[in-house]
């Protein structure tokens, strides 16, 4: 039988094998899971032996990550702004810089009451949820392409208690309509990566997260400019659009919101001090 530091200790040797970056660390967090503890109590655990089920479902995990796998589909959950959410590979995994822009905007709406906010590209419902769970008094309108999205997206709203978020099935490349509702902030994190970037990026992201979540398959900049002519149209005078960009992107987009009208155009850096978000309001 092989104790818990027997399994991390081989488990890491051979997720460093396969190249997988930060290998201890992934090899504790699945077997924290396995275990349903923390990463931290497995310490106090070093010398307990794993039950046999417990080592059969410890290799499938290790064998699954040895592929590139990601950590949190293998999990099925992720913690974003303090909430838990489930992810499957239906949706993209939410990112810490995603929380940058959640907060920016809970900051600039804490006092504000009743705010009708347009979520396009939910996913998992990430920035939807925690937008509905911390502006109490918002009303959220949350759109995806992909219907296995909006179920995990309904269901982690479900899981968070949060009612105050609607979801719908809706393409935003293809003329969508709200008959005459106009919101008061839209926000997106849309797929920004051009298609030539995709190909450099890791087995995890290209092999497993839903491309269409990750890359617009063109300059990286499709969704930007269809998103702020719509929100021209769609926003109240005053209303605030707000993005996250990639790397090396503000310069442009910036250009894209002033075209579509908009003004007073902020550009906030990410932890990594990279560009990450925009936002600006319609006159
Ligand atoms: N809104 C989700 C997120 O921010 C999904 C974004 C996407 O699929 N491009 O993580």
């Amino acid at each position: 039988m092989l104790t818990v530091l027997e399994a991390i200790k081989l488990s890491t040797e051979y997720l460093e094998k396969k190249g997988i970056e930060s290998a201890r660390t992934n090899a504790e967090l699945l077997l924290a899971h396995i275990l349903n503890c923390s990463r931290l109590d497995l310490y106090l655990k070093f010398d307990q032996p794993l039950k046999q089920n417990e080592t059969d479902q410890y290799r499938e995990y290790i064998a699954r990550r040895g592929k590139y796998e990601p950590l949190q589909y293998i999990t099925g959950t992720v913690d974003f702004f303090g909430l838990r959410l489930n992810v499957d590979s239906s949706v993209l995994i939410p990112r810490p810089e995603t929380e940058l822009l959640v907060e920016i905007i809970i900051e600039q709406y804490k006092e504000i009451p009743n705010t009708k906010i347009l979520d396009i590209g939910t996913g998992s419902g990430n920035i939807a949820i925690a937008l509905a769970k911390y502006l109490e008094n918002s009303s959220v309108v949350s759109i995806d392409v992909n219907d296995s999205a909006l179920d995990t997206a309904k269901q982690n709203a479900g899981l968070n208690d949060v009612h105050n978020v609607e979801f719908i099935q809706k393409d935003i490349l293809n003329n969508v309509d709200f008959r005459g509702i106009v919101f008061d902030l839209i926000v997106s994190n849309p797929p920004y990566v051009s298609s030539e970037e995709y190909e450099q990026l890791q087995k995890e992201i290209t092999e497993y997260e839903p491309r269409n979540a990750v890359t617009d398959s063109e300059d990286g900049l499709k969704f930007y400019k269809k998103i702020s002519g719509f929100a021209s149209k769609n926003l109240t005078s005053g209303g605030k659009l707000f993005f996250e960009i990639g790397i090396g992107q503000s310069q442009a987009v910036a250009d894209i919101l002033r075209e579509n009208g908009f003004t007073e155009i902020q550009i906030q850096k990410d932890y990594q001090l990279i560009d990450r978000i925009i936002y600006g309001i319609k006159q």
